[in-house]
């Protein structure tokens, strides 16, 4: 898999090619808030390494993977929504509604969230 795909609008993003509002970034990944908001905090916690889903998370990821989930825990803090609560949601493939094939974790928060997800 290669480490970032041309075409993929993530990875430009995380490249600075394409523009985003991007909120927090370090050596490992980015978070953006999402283009088309749906509860007043949607960020995108994104890799920088170009991978396409869940599915094709492998062993070496585990650290990235890990790291993701604690940047999501300071975005919460960082957008008050920690004590509150938010949602978090990897969606993978066609019925799950996955749109853009490079991995995210979205982070929902400033709502009441209803469950089960649609
Ligand atoms: P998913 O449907 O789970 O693959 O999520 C993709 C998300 O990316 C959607 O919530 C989109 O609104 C968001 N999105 C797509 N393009 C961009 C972009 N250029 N900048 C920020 N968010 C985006
Ligand atoms: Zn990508």
């Amino acid at each position: 898999m290669p480490v970032k795909s041309l075409e993929c609008i993530f990875c430009q993003v995380a490249a600075h090619e394409k523009a985003a509002k991007i909120v927090y970034e370090d050596e490992r990944c980015v978070v953006l808030q999402d283009i088309n908001p749906k509860a007043p905090v949607h960020l995108l916690v994104i890799p920088r390494k170009h991978i396409v889903s869940l599915n094709d998370a492998m062993e070496g990821d585990k650290l990235l993977l890990g790291h993701m989930l604690t940047v999501v825990g300071q975005m919460a803090r960082q957008h008050g929504i920690d004590s509150t609560g938010y949602r978090t949601v990897i969606n993978t493939n066609a019925e799950a509604g996955q749109s853009v094939f490079h991995l995210h974790i979205h982070i929902l928060g400033g709502r009441v969230l209803r469950w089960p997800p649609g």
